[in-house]
């Protein structure tokens, strides 16, 4: 078993509406691990400036996270500032500051060359086929994207597309690579750019995988007391491909089931503010949620045909 990912590690202002804005650790690859680590020992590759402080990456080492492909450089660490307009959906970036990103080469450890499950987070795509270059035989990729690097790295990006087992998009984005309005049709063009499968996240309304197998829908677990939504796809991600390394089975079926893991993942990072909030859930709170969405999602189906065979 082994994870291992590339993304971002940064310092977010989060502005909730009618808030003060707030600092708080954040970027990709901080919310994929601390999900993935809920049940996984997943490895980070990224890099931090000087003004990273000791205390997250002591949080990070709790979380058993491998640090040994973090760097450290002179500058500043990444930093974007975001505010949520009154739905806690929407959002605008209103600063996205490389920092020391903007000259990293990232080098993954030797001893991580040959991961189970790559995961390509959201970052520019020069540095995710960087990585993508120096790691042998991957078993499954996962790659997320925002529409930032989809416009101003399109060739880049649609040159990582034929690696990917599992591609992250929302409907926007799913839509900007693929040219095409309606979204199904949109990710059965990303198919046919290279990607094995695509997972379209739709926030509160769930996700739809689409893949050569078949089509699988996952509603989004309900919550009422929506914090901070920040970071719930990398989570989202992190629960998926965590799974997916634990069992060791990347066929249609594990695929499904890893994303109901995902989409209980997301629903506790919205809870709660920051990556340590999504740190404090537990193994057993997690089981539950997990079996009570199997329950909400329980329809009977044969039941339901037999009924309707009039
Ligand atoms: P999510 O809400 O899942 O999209 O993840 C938000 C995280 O992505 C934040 O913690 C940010 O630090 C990070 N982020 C925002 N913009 C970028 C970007 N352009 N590149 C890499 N990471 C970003």
């Amino acid at each position: 078993m082994s994870l291992l990912s590339i993304g971002s590690v940064a310092y977010d202002i989060i502005e909730l509406p009618g808030k003060e804005p707030v600092k708080v650790l954040g970027g990709s690859a901080t919310w994929f691990c601390t999900a993935a680590s809920l049940f996984s020992s997943p490895n980070l590759v990224a890099v931090v400036g000087n003004d990273f402080a000791n205390e997250d990456i002591n949080f990070l080492r709790e979380r058993k996270i491998g640090l040994d492909g973090l760097e450290r450089a002179n500058g500043s660490t990444f930093h974007w500032h975001g505010r949520y307009h009154e739905d806690l959906i929407s959002r605008d970036s209103l600063r996205t500051d490389l920092g020391v990103f903007a000259d990293f080469v990232p080098k993954v450890p030797d001893a991580w060359h040959s991961p189970d499950v790559l995961f390509l987070g959201n970052i520019k795509p020069d540095l995710q086929a960087l990585v993508l270059r120096q790691v042998g035989d991957v078993k499954f990729v996962g790659l997320d994207t925002i529409e930032l690097w989809i416009e101003t790295c399109r060739e880049d990006f649609e040159a990582l597309l034929p690696s990917v087992d599992l591609l992250f998009v929302n409907d926007d984005e799913v839509r900007q690579i693929s040219l095409e309005n309606n979204v199904l049709v949109a990710a059965k063009k990303v198919l046919s750019m290279g990607a094995k499968a695509v997972v379209v996240k739709r926030g509160e309304h769930g996700a739809i995988l689409v893949s050569p197998d078949g089509l699988a829908l996952f509603p989004g677990f309900p919550v009422e007391n929506i914090v901070d939504p920040t970071g719930a796809g990398d989570s989202f991600a992190g629960g998926t491909l965590a799974y997916l390394d634990l069992i060791q089975d990347f066929g249609f079926e594990a695929v499904k089931r890893a994303l109901v893991v995902g989409t209980v993942m997301g629903s506790f990072c919205v809870q709660g503010f920051g990556p340590r909030a999504l740190a404090e859930v537990k193994m057993t709170d997690f089981r539950q949620r997990v079996a009570k969405y199997l329950d909400f999602v329980d329809f009977n189906g044969k039941q339901l045909l037999t009924d309707l065979n009039f």
